[in-house]
Order: structure tokens, then C-alpha cells, then sequence
């Protein structure tokens, strides 16, 4: 007998087919004579619907045992379901129970349950149908952006998680510390000695990839990296989390321009991949989520993104008639809720905003001719505000020099990114995506906590 995913078996199952399935058990109804049980194994939001006969061996014992939350296989044969909702359903020859679950203390009850709460049993929580459709198009995403950069023949680069340097200088960095193993505590009352480093020098966990992307994109062109950055956020907002995924492409021989129109045709491409892979579970978003999810996805694939300067963006954020808590002016960054008044009230789709002005701009950034602003751009979007940062980099030497100092940093410490515009220096530009925020884009789940497995946030690293 065929061993079978129920999302398959919904999908192509036929009558008088034979297979096994394994799951977790969601619902069970006991009738006269028979019991229904719903199955669940992850591979989509249906649910199998199995039949168990009282003519089974043991009967009774397995239906006491089939509770919600119990893991179980069931082997036997599809039959045309008579019942609304499910085209096929499989009737049982042989159940097995694997571990069961007591419905007295098991946390998942059939009653919907709050994300807020659903974050205190983070271990559950992906057996539930939300989390069950995030995850699903979570993978979706990242098979997307693969597929995306490898059609292109981008070079995916694996950049380190511990560096020397902090690639913004933003300053919101984790640092590492050794521990030698043989002498921790074995009781709580012993303290730890926290304060040793990596082997003499400070190094942190990595922000952004971005400097060392440029290394690699300076010998194979095309490159980017799919890769978990880390950032000490102490804010608690629904956006930032203290280690999230990034998605940063960086390409030799390319201008701003160059830079937007992959970022406009990268998101494109992920939008139209999840729809075709994932049509059940965004119809979930769309019917339970945010009513919103549909036309969104079909506008971002369908729709030129709006694109204009900082310059043009500030004096459009003066003339609106709203009012903003933060203030707008030339020099200032643009705050979220002035993002969001952008990409959501005035265009009502993603807009590009470019040439920031340099002194809130990283170092990196090729400074224009104006010599107030530089080659970066943002994309944002309805809801999320900033998805994207990028910008053209600085490809000449005094000039980088120049802005390093500016900017309090030391060019020594960064040698080998000199190197770079000493040696074969080109033009150069890339982006960085927050993956958790496209997630949220895509689901319009509210908040960032929910779209990662396992967030990390000031308030949540339980395990
Ligand atoms: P924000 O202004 O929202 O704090 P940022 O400008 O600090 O973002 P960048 O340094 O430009 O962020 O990082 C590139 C992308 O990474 C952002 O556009 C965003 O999508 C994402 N990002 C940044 N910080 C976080 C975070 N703490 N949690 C999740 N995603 C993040
Ligand atoms: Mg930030
Ligand atoms: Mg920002
Ligand atoms: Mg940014």
C-alpha cells in the first residue's frame, strides 16, 4: 500500500485507491455504528476525512483513543464521500494510534484560540489551521526566491553569521562570547562568566551580509544571500524582530535603475508563485486574515510600482491632511506611519522612494553629484511600510574614504572593503529584503511574531 500526502490525495485520490495516510487527528464525530475523524499531516489547510467501522478489530478502544491531537495512521480505501465539503474520503481497514493526546489537557481545543495566545504555546501552535497556512507559504516564499535568482544565474552566497564588523554602523549589535563548557555552573547559584570573547577580538552577530556580498558580486557578478541577521531591537513593535531572515542580492556592473527593476520583478515573481503554489492557503488569508490579501497580491503583480525621490516624497508628506506624530522635513528619515501614508492612503500600492539625503543614509551609498543625497532606495508597502533598503554603492575610493570618516568609522577596519574600489572597482548596487516582513505583506498577518516559527523578540526566547 501507497504511503500518501493528504494534500495529494485531496488533490488526485480516485475512488478504489489504496493507501496509508498519517497525521494528527483534528475533529471526531462518533455516529451509530461508525465514527468520522478528520486528519491533518500539514500538507494543507483540507483535512482527510476518515470512516471507521464498527466492524474493526477493537472498535471501541481506538475511537476512545482518537481524540483531537492524537497522532494516527490509516490504512484502506478511497470512497466517493456521500457528505458535503470533501469530494473522497478514505475508509479505514486498519488503525494505528500512535501517541494520543488527553482532551482534558491538551491546550489546542476545536474553539479558535487568539494569536496572543497561541504565542505562549509556540510549540503548538503549527497544528492549527493560521499557522499551518503561514508556514506553507513561508516555504512557498523562500522556493520563490530561490527559483527567482537561480533563473537569473545569481550565485546563492552563504555570508557569515559572526563578524568583525557592523556593516551600518547602526550600533544595534548582539556580541559574541565563549563559554568553556567544562566549567559551567551546575547550579543556578554559581555565576557564569559571560564576559570572554571570540578568541581575544569583539565580533557580533551579523546585521546584513551586504559588505560580504559585495566581496563575492566583485568575482562572480550576480550574487545573494538568503541568510538569518540579528539585530538588538529593544522596541516592540509589530515589524522588528531581534533576528530575522534576509534576502540581500548584490550585482557587479549595475546602477539604481538596474537595482529597482530586479526588486520590482523579484517581488512580482514571488507574488505569482505562492498564488499558483499556495491557492487554498491565500484564500485562508484573504476569507480569515485580511479581506484585503487578494486584491493586494493581484495588484502588486499587475501593477507598476510608483516610483519617486525623497525630495518629491517630503513634499507631498507636508501637503497631506493628515496628522503625523513625527515631524517631516528635508534631513529627517521618514517614520513608518509616513511610509504607510504613502504606499497605502496616497498611491495605494508599493512606492519607490530614492535619493535620500547622505547624512541619514549609510557610508556605502554612491553619493550624487549634488553631493546633498545618495543612490538609495526604499520600497514600501501598503500595511508594512519599509520592506526594502537598497541602494547603488560607492564605487570610488576617496569618496568612500571620505564618507567613512565622516561618519566617525575608521577605513583601516575596513581594509578588505577598500580592497574592493582599490582593485577592479565597478559600479555596483543591491537590496535587502526583510523576509518576515514580505511574509507579513503576503499573509497580512498584523504582526511579525506570528509569520517566524520560532520569534525572538525582548519578551520572547523561550526556547
Ligand atoms: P526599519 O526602518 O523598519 O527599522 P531599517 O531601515 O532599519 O528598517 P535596513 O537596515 O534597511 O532596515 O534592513 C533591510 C530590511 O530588513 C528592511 O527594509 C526591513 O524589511 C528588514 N528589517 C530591518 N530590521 C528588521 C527587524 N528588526 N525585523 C525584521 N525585519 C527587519
Ligand atoms: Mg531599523
Ligand atoms: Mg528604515
Ligand atoms: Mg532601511
Amino acid at each position: 500500500m501507497l504511503n500518501r500526502r493528504i494534500a495529494e490525495v485531496l488533490r488526485s485520490g480516485e475512488p478504489d485507491d489504496s493507501l496509508i495516510v498519517q497525521g494528527w487527528v483534528r475533529t471526531k464525530r462518533e455516529l451509530k455504528g461508525f465514527a468520522f475523524i478528520e486528519i491533518n499531516d500539514g500538507s494543507s489547510l483540507a483535512n482527510l476525512q476518515a470512516v471507521i467501522n464498527q466492524d474493526l478489530p477493537d472498535y471501541e478502544e481506538i475511537i476512545k483513543k482518537l481524540n483531537t491531537g492524537a497522532a494516527v495512521e490509516v490504512s484502506g480505501v478511497l470512497v466517493a464521500s456521500q457528505g458535503k465539503g470533501q469530494r473522497i474520503e478514505l475508509k479505514a481497514q486498519a488503525v494505528k494510534v500512535y501517541g494520543e493526546a488527553d482532551p482534558e489537557t491538551y491546550p489546542l481545543q476545536k474553539k479558535r484560540h487568539s494569536f496572543e495566545f497561541l504565542r505562549t504555546i509556540g510549540h503548538l501552535r503549527s497544528r492549527t489551521n493560521s499557522f499551518g497556512a503561514v508556514f506553507r507559504v513561508r516555504n512557498a516564499c523562500s522556493a520563490a526566491i530561490h527559483e527567482f535568482f537561480q533563473q537569473r544565474g545569481f550565485l546563492w552566497v552563504h555570508t557569515p553569521i559572526i563578524t568583525a564588523n557592523d556593516c551600518e554602523g547602526a550600533g544595534e549589535l548582539f556580541s559574541v562570547t565563549s563559554l568553556d563548557l567544562k566549567n559551567i555552573p551546575r547550579t543556578k547559584s554559581e555565576a557564569v562568566d559571560y564576559t570572554q570573547d571570540f578568541f581575544g577580538k569583539p565580533t557580533y552577530l551579523t546585521v546584513s551580509g551586504q559588505l560580504e556580498a559585495e566581496v563575492m558580486a566583485m568575482a562572480f557578478s550576480n550574487v545573494y544571500t538568503f541568510a538569518p541577521t540579528f539585530r538588538a531591537e529593544n522596541s516592540n513593535t509589530s515589524r522588528h524582530l531581534a533576528e530575522f531572515w534576509m534576502v540581500e542580492p548584490e550585482m557587479a556592473f549595475c546602477d539604481l535603475d538596474g537595482n529597482m527593476d530586479l526588486a520590482e520583478a523579484f517581488l512580482k515573481h514571488v507574488f505569482k508563485y505562492v498564488l499558483e503554489k499556495c491557492p487554498e492557503d491565500m484564500e485562508f488569508f484573504n476569507q480569515r486574515i485580511d479581506n484585503t490579501v487578494l486584491t493586494t497580491a493581484d495588484n502588486i503583480i499587475n501593477n507598476q510600482f510608483e516610483r519617486l525621490t525623497y525630495t518629491e516624497a517630503v513634499k507631498l508628506l507636508e501637503k497631506a491632511d493628515v496628522k503625523f506624530e513625527y515631524p517631516v522635513s528635508w534631513g529627517l528619515d521618514l517614520q513608518s506611519e509616513h511610509e504607510r501614508y504613502l504606499a497605502e492612503q496616497l498611491f495605494k500600492k508599493p512606492v519607490i522612494v530614492t535619493d535620500y539625503p547622505a547624512q541619514i543614509k549609510a557610508f556605502y551609498m554612491r553619493v550624487n553629484e549634488d553631493e546633498k543625497t545618495v543612490r538609495a532606495m526604499d520600497i514600501l508597502a501598503p500595511k508594512i511600510g519599509e520592506i526594502i533598503g537598497g541602494s547603488q554603492r560607492e564605487e570610488r575610493l576617496e569618496v568612500l574614504e571620505r564618507r567613512i570618516l565622516a561618519q566617525g568609522m575608521q577605513p583601516e577596519d575596513l581594509w578588505w572593503y577598500m580592497d574592493l574600489r582599490r582593485y577592479g572597482s565597478v559600479p555596483h548596487a543591491g537590496f535587502g529584503l526583510g523576509f518576515e516582513r514580505l511574509v507579513q505583506f503576503m499573509t497580512g498577518m498584523a504582526n511579525i511574531r506570528d509569520v517566524i516559527p520560532f520569534p525572538r523578540t525582548p519578551q520572547s526566547a523561550e526556547f
